[in-house]
This record gives C-alpha cells, sequence and structure tokens, in this order.
C-alpha cells in the first residue's frame, strides 16, 4: 500500500490532534505555526524543535504551552533552558533530542529541518505510523525508495507539503494510479527565465535570489533560478507516488498560480490552484483527511488575468536534465546530485564559482560516481548519509577545476 493517501480514505481526524513540528522556528516553521496560532481549538502541541535559535522556539513553546523543545545544537541546552524556566516544559539537546521529538506521542507531525539532518527526526515519526507533512526535501531526494518504504511498513502516512507535491496530492485523488498517464509540475522559472544562457552563466548572487513569486530561504532561491529546485521536485515527485521519470513532466508557468496537474487516460487534467504562499498546501496537510479554515489570500483569476505557460529549456538550464539523468541512474544518484548541487550553491554563495557552473559541478560529481562504480542501493538512512558525505567530499574535491574552466 502507498504510504501517501491517494484518496480521503481516512476516517474524519479527531477532534483536538497532538500535533509536532520539527523546524518550528524556519520559514515552513513559521508558516506553520500560523496556522496552528489560528486554531488553537482543533490542536495541542506536543513537541517543537529548532537547530541554534533556543530564544525563538522558548517564545512558541511558551506561546504554544508545548511539553517539550529540543535545540540540535547541544551548546544551546543552557540558553533554552533558561528561556523556559518555570514554564514547565521539558527541553533537550542534540541529534538524539530531536529524534525524541519526532517519536513522542504526537498523531500529526510537520518535517520542516533543513537537510540531511531531518532524515532521521522524519524516521523516528515515520516508524510509530504517525501522519508526517514532509517538507523536507532530503528525505526524498537522498532516501526516497528506503524513505517510502519504512513509511508503507509502519502505516504512517505521507502528506507531501511542498506546494507542487501537494497539488498533485489533491489532483491525484481524482482518478486511480491504473488511470493516471502523467503527472505535470510547474515551475515560476526563476529570475532568469528569459534570460540568455551566457548572462545566466555570469549571474551575481544578488540577481539570483530575486524570486518573482515566492519568498524563501537563501539555498531554496538559489535553486529556484538555476531550477536545481525543480529537479529536486522531480525526484520527489518519482519516490513520493512512485512514477517514473517518464511520467513526471515540468511546465513553466511564471505567475506560479497552477502548481501541478495530473493528466488522466480520458485525458482529462486535473490542476490544484491556490496563491503561491506556503500556508495553502500546509493547510492542507494539517487539516487532512478534512479541510480547515485558511489564512492565505482568496484566489482572484479576474485580477491576476492571464495564466501563461511555456516548455522548459534543459540546455540554459541544465540542472533539471541532470535530475532526469539522476532517477534514471537510480542506485543513489540522486542523493549524490542533491550533496553536489549544496557543494556547488555554498560555492556559489561564497564566491568561488559562477553561476553557471553550479550545474557543471553536479554534472561532474555525477559523472565521477557512475564511472569509479561506486552507486549502489541505498539500504538505510546511515548508507544515505554515508553517500552524501562522500558525494560532497566528491564536489570539493572537484570544486578547484570547475572554478577554474570557462563554461
Ligand atoms: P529554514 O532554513 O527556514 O528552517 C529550517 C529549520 O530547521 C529551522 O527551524 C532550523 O533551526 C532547523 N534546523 C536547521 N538545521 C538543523 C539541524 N541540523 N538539526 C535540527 N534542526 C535544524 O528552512 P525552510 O523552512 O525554508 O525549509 C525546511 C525544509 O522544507 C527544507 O528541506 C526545504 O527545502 C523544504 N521546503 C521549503 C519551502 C519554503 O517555502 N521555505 C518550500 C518547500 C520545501 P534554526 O532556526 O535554529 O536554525
Amino acid at each position: 500500500m502507498s504510504a501517501v493517501p491517494l484518496r480521503n480514505s481516512k476516517a474524519a481526524a479527531a477532534d483536538v490532534r497532538t500535533v509536532t513540528v520539527l523546524g518550528a522556528t524556519g520559514s515552513i516553521g513559521d508558516s506553520t505555526m500560523d496556522l496552528l496560532r489560528g486554531a488553537r481549538d482543533r490542536y495541542r502541541v506536543e513537541a517543537l524543535t529548532a537547530n541554534s535559535n533556543a530564544q525563538g522556539l522558548a517564545k512558541l513553546a511558551k506561546e504554544f504551552g508545548a511539553r517539550f523543545a529540543a535545540v540540535a545544537d547541544p551548546a544551546r541546552l543552557s540558553e533554552l533552558k533558561d528561556a523556559l524556566a518555570g514554564a514547565r516544559i521539558e527541553c533537550g539537546a542534540g541529534e538524539s533530542a530531536i529524534i525524541e521529538a519526532a517519536a513522542r506521542p504526537a498523531e500529526w507531525v510537520m518535517a520542516a529541518v533543513s537537510g540531511a539532518a531531518g532524515l532521521k527526526p522524519a524516521l523516528a515519526a515515520v516508524d510509530r505510523g504517525a501522519s508526517v507533512a514532509l517538507a523536507n526535501k532530503e528525505c526524498l531526494v537522498c532516501a526516497g525508495d528506503f524513505f517510502m518504504q519504512r513509511a508503507s511498513q509502519a502505516g504512517a502516512c505521507i502528506l507531501p507539503a511542498d506546494s507542487e507535491h501537494n497539488a498533485l496530492f489533491q489532483a491525484l485523488g481524482c482518478g486511480n494510479r491504473e488511470e493516471l498517464v502523467r503527472v505535470i509540475i510547474t515551475a515560476s522559472g526563476g529570475p532568469f527565465r528569459t534570460w540568455a544562457a551566457a548572462d545566466i552563466e555570469q549571474a551575481t548572487l544578488e540577481q539570483a535570489l530575486k524570486h518573482p513569486n515566492w519568498s524563501m530561504g537563501q539555498k531554496i532561491t538559489i535553486d529556484s533560478a538555476s531550477m536545481m529546485n525543480k529537479g529536486l521536485e522531480v525526484i520527489e515527485a518519482s519516490y513520493l507516488f512512485a512514477l517514473t521519470p517518464d511520467e513526471i513532466d515540468v511546465l513553466v508557468h511564471p505567475q506560479s498560480i497552477i502548481h501541478g496537474m495530473v493528466e488522466f487516460s480520458d485525458r482529462s487534467v486535473m490542476a490544484q490552484l491556490g496563491a503561491p504562499d506556503m500556508r495553502i498546501p500546509i493547510a492542507h496537510c494539517l487539516g487532512w483527511p478534512d479541510r480547515i479554515v485558511g489564512p492565505s489570500a482568496r484566489l482572484d483569476l479576474a485580477k491576476i488575468g492571464q495564466l501563461t505557460f511555456e516548455a522548459p529549456d534543459f540546455e540554459r538550464f541544465p540542472g533539471l536534465r541532470l535530475a532526469y539523468d539522476a532517477l534514471r541512474t537510480g542506485q543513489g544518484a540522486t542523493t549524490v546530485y542533491n550533496a553536489a548541487n549544496e557543494v556547488a550553491v555554498a560555492a556559489f554563495i561564497a564566491g568561488k564559482i559562477k553561476f553557471g557552473a553550479i550545474a557543471r559541478l553536479v554534472e561532474a560529481t555525477m559523472n565521477d560516481w557512475i564511472r569509479s562504480g561506486n552507486l549502489a542501493p541505498l539500504g538505510s538512512a546511515d548508507d544515505a548519509i554515508s553517500v552524501d558525505h562522500k558525494a560532497r567530499n566528491t564536489a570539493a574535491a572537484l570544486l578547484p577545476q570547475i572554478a577554474l574552466k570557462a563554461s
């Protein structure tokens, strides 16, 4: 049975639901807490976590009367304890405390820790059969097969929180797996959608950070500019919904109003629309299998006037092509793709490589792994984390020669 419920087959949720937010102080965490703030009578907060923002975490834990608060950085424990003094909230620090937060008995868990550090906590929630709203990309990109298998075995329900996957999740409910022809993930095209390849090559950090529609963190905004983010989403969709690369299309849609579509065998295409506001997909996950009242702006299509579409350009945005290559290669190649991209983006932010070199470093790292025969199926979270670490080392080793090479 798929861990992503394709129909609203679950019984209606209990009156008061216990929830845990992993990564409560981040951008997705902030949107989630905002939704919880608006529906206090329906949710009770079990645990909240952060990396190092002890003050922000303590403030949220007190506001929501959480039972447990944890920071990943052990050096922040005393600060957290001081900030929680007198509040009768248990607290902890370190990776084990984040995992403990996930393992505590909340029915619904938002997995919004950033990076590979999100994998083990999300697995802890999955293993006890919780409903897990999945924002963290690495769970799928680094360990997709394994993660979805574990969810299925534990009877966990994976609720896709990323806007495109949430759109597919909603549209997929309109038909059966056998009736599905393909899914379509939309992409804004980012700030360089209309730029010539030579200009994209030389783009500055400031230009890459100007996303036309979404307000997000630095890494994901740069990934949107390179369309690596869309590549990561293609990979995520493949693992989440058990789709082959040929069943996933990307369509550039600059207005970011349609987030995803599903084509069925009778040629009906079901789309999910909404303003570009992460609180909409998160509200869907939070309310599922019901719907809650969301605070986001209502969609005014007459005001928007036009929705336009373009085919993606795999030449100007090679990162997207590489995602399909990684999926077709399998055997952990998507883990290598993600790790190399993280190294490349960090190098671009540090001014060590040009924007155009991001995709070249990812391609060189993937080719190195394929040539060396190091790719193998991933059987555990530790396997995935080990490939992630080793691929980062490969990318770091290749970085100087990529930095020197002209496009
Ligand atoms: P942020 O960087 O804004 O927040 C990350 C959260 O995780 C913070 O609470 C941070 O704590 C915590 N954290 C960071 N590192 C660790 C660690 N090592 N151990 C435990 N906790 C840690 O990220 P976003 O909210 O933007 O994204 C979260 C995830 O969701 C990412 O995987 C991202 O790709 C994905 N996503 C994000 C979208 C968006 O619109 N932002 C859209 C779709 C997916 P602290 O505050 O202390 O640093």
